[in-house]
This record gives structure tokens, sequence and C-alpha cells, in this order.
């Protein structure tokens, strides 16, 4: 499933440093001309593709990047040193576009490939550069130049790694809610009643992954199988699945025989998205009197050869064994496919 993770962000190039308007002052030489040197230039915003980060949302947090000035010149001809540059690393296959009219102006889409988002302004020259044969001592320096600024917006097309399934109501959209913070925009998305939900769940520094919703399983197949095919076609590419049981379910319902039904309709549709690897959350955990039903589901789930989390959307309970347990199957299961790609 494809969505689309988007920020925009502001930059602003170094400032360059300020000439220096100095004299030399030497014992004995009295009048020793002009001395001062060049402010140094301001550093580049620059945005570097990296295939370690999977999202923007690091960029989410910090929305203004600046990079540093560069330092005034001095007298007795010393020119200012250069700002730094300020390195900014997006996910590879972040394209930049000007936030204003919406031109691409980058599609970073190889390693190491780096776009300068805002050059830094140039250093004022010192009163030293404006000698001349008719005026040798000139009083005049140049202030450094400001950066330049923009306002971009970065797009990176995702694809989602977990799916989530399960019956309506069960808190799958609660779930997604609690644990990730940064919510992409779907991307033209084919279906207008049902509309998956996703969320970027962030672990630590480049430890990501997204989740998404999987609406159309259960409510397409009550619509005619049509929908719900179609909706699966575009999970082929999540890696691992979660479903999601609720441990005190909506009258008339009954997680088990829910489970089953679900498994049921999802082999139908494809076989190889039944056999995915899959973790149950076991949700509301947190109402009371469920101890019984809770034993109950995890030893169904259990004999069935599934781990169960019990976890609680609303009370966020359990929710970071879920996702701690969630990022090693993505692992494993990218170690996987790369093992089959060698093989064939
Ligand atoms: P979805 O249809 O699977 O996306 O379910 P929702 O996330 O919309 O949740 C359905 C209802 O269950 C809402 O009223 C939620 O507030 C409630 N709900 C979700 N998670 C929990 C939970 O952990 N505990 C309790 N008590 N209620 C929950
Ligand atoms: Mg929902």
């Amino acid at each position: 499933m494809r969505f689309i993770d988007e920020v925009t962000i502001d930059v602003r190039g170094g400032k360059g440093g300020d000439g220096s308007r100095a004299m030399r002052r030497e014992k004995f030489v009295p009048l020793g001309g002009p001395a001062g040197g060049n402010g140094g230039e301001g550093g580049d915003v620059v945005l570097v593709a990296d295939p370690q980060l999977r999202t923007l949302l690091d960029l989410h947090y910090r929305r203004s990047l600046q990079a540093e000035s560069g330092e005034h010149g001095r007298g007795k001809d010393q020119h200012g040193k250069g700002g730094r540059d300020l390195d900014v690393r997006v996910p590879l296959g972040t394209q930049i576009f000007e936030a204003t009219d919406g031109v691409l102006l980058a599609d970073l889409d190889i390693e190491g490939a780096r776009f300068i988002a805002a050059h830094g302004g140039k250093g004022g020259y010192g009163n030293k550069h404006f000698v001349t044969p008719y005026d040798r001592a000139p009083l005049t320096a140049e202030k450094g130049h400001p950066g330049e600024t923009r306002t971009l917006r970065l797009e990176l097309k995702l694809l989602a790694d977990v799916g989530l399934v399960g019956f309506p109501n069960v808190g799958k959209s609660t779930l997604i809610a609690a644990v990730s913070q940064a919510r992409p925009k779907i991307a033209e998305y084919p279906f207008t009643t049902l509309v998956p939900q996703l969320g970027v769940v962030s672990l630590g520094v480049d430890r990501s992954f997204v989740v998404a919703d999987i609406p159309g399983i259960i409510e397409g197949a009550a619509q005619g199988a049509g929908l719900g095919l179609r909706f699966l076609k575009h999970i082929e590419r999540t890696q691992v699945l979660v479903h999601v049981l609720a441990v005190d379910p909506d009258e008339g319902r009954e997680p088990v025989r829910d489970f089953d039904l679900l498994m049921r309709e999802l082999r139908a549709f494809d076989a190889a998205l039944a056999s995915r690897p899959m973790l149950i959350a076991l949700n509301k955990t947190d109402l009371p009197e469920t101890e019984q039903s809770l034993a109950h589901i995890v030893k169904q789930m259990e004999a069935r050869g599934h781990s169960v989390f019990a976890v609680s959307a609303v009370s966020r309970q359990g929710l970071e064994p879920l996702m701690l347990a969630l990022e090693t199957l993505l692992k494993s299961a990218a170690t996987d496919e790369k093992a089959t790609q060698h093989r064939s």
C-alpha cells in the first residue's frame, strides 16, 4: 500500500560574515593602511539521501533548518572562517518541491545524492578589498549577505510495513493513533467509503516503520468480494500482519470465532497473505471482568500457533512490547527477503 509522507520545511543558508574595517596599527608605522579581512561565507543547508531512513518523521519535529553563519572578517587581513554546511538526512526517494508553486526541484533517488536546499550568504568584503590607487585608505567594509531562504515541501512515497486486520470496532484506529505520532496523507486512494489509516511508529532514531489499518476485508466482503480483493492487492507488500481482537467485543461477537472467520476470508483472497508472519493484539484489556475471556482467547490463539499481546489502546498498556516484537519480525522478514533475492 503506498502512502505519502509529507512535510513542509523552512530552510535558511547561513549568513555571510561581515567584512572588517580595520587599519593596520603598528609601532613606528603611522598610517599602516587598511587591513580588514573579508567575512566568511555562510554554510549551505543540504539534503542528503540516506537509505537507512524510512520516513520524514524527524523533519516533522524540526521544520526550520538553518546553517551556520560565516565568521566576520578581522583586522590584520584575516578572513572569517566559512560557516559549516548543515547536512540533513532524508530517506532515499524523497522528492523536493518548491512549496509556493509546487515545482519539483529534486528527486533524491540515489544513495548519497545531495541537494543544496539553501545557499549560504556570501561574506562581505573587508576594507582592504576596496583599496584603489585613488583611495588608499577606504573606510568602507561590506556587511555579510543573508543566506538564501526557501520554503520546501518534501514528499516521500511510503510502503506500509505492517497491516492491521480485524473486525470493525476492535480498536484498530485507536491502536494506530496510540502508537504513532505522524499521520501521513493517504495517497489518491481509489475508495471513497473506506479509507485506510496509517501511522509512522518511531522507536528511536532510524527505528521506524509504517502501520496501516486495512479496512475492507470484512466490510468489503459484505459489500461484494471485489472490494475486499482490491484492498488486498494494496497490502501485498506489507511484511507483517497484526490481527486485532477485542477481549470484550460488541454484542453478539465472539473473538475466537471472528478470528477464524477473518483468516478464512484472508486465505480465500490470497493464501500468501494469510501465511504472512502475524501477531495477535488482544485489545481492550483495561475493561473489567475480562480475565476469563482473556485466558480463553490466549489459549485458543496459542493452540493455533500465534503469540498474543494483551494490550489496551485506550490506556496504552502493553503497546511497547508489541511494537518491539513487530520491529524484530520486520527485521527478520527483511533478512529473509534478501536471502531469497540472493538465491534466485
Ligand atoms: P476500529 O473500528 O477497529 O478502528 O475501532 P476503533 O478504534 O474505532 O474503536 C472502536 C471503539 O472501541 C471506540 O469507541 C474506542 O474508544 C473503543 N476502544 C478502542 N480501544 C479500546 C481499549 O483499549 N479499551 C477500551 N475500553 N475501549 C477501546
Ligand atoms: Mg477504524
